[in-house]
């Protein structure tokens, strides 16, 4: 079966004279996105990764990494909620099968519960001014 993880990787200036991403893609038969990268062969810097793969794949690539001291933190998406653009239309919550997103029946306000939220992006596309937005946390 198929998984898929986002890493991001931090090369110092050394590394980056390897093609470390290039053989994360042929030595573990992953298929790879750059989704961020901002390195300088001076200065090294940091890279965004999706990889897809077999998840026995994916583990050894990491621990490859880890091995070959290149700095590799597993990224997770979650859910931003910017209450200063929120207008507490409540279309949200109408999607929101988890109840992280919520009216308060007294105030008619909208309160956001980020531990019961699983991520299933509803909210973000019900939402009319893009107050919900999903981003990548380590
Ligand atoms: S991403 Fe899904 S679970 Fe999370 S708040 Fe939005 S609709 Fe609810
Ligand atoms: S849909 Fe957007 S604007 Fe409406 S309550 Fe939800 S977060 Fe706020």
């Amino acid at each position: 079966m198929e998984h898929s993880v986002k890493i991001r990787l931090r090369f110092t200036p050394a590394d980056t004279e390897r093609p470390f991403v290039h053989l994360l893609a042929t030595r573990f038969g992953l298929v790879f996105s750059i989704l961020q990268a901002d390195i300088s062969p001076d200065k090294g810097g940091r890279m965004v990764l999706d990889l897809t793969g077999e998840e026995k794949a994916i583990e050894d690539a990491l621990q490859f990494t880890i091995d070959q001291g290149v700095d590799v933190r597993i990224l997770s998406r979650v859910v931003r909620w910017d209450d200063k653009v929120c207008v507490h239309c409540g279309s949200c919550t109408a999607v929101c099968r988890t109840r992280a997103l919520q009216l308060d029946p007294e105030t008619a306000m909208l309160s956001f519960d980020n531990a019961r939220c699983v991520v299933c992006e509803m909210c973000v596309k019900a939402c009319p001014t893009g107050a919900l937005k999903v981003e990548l946390s380590p």
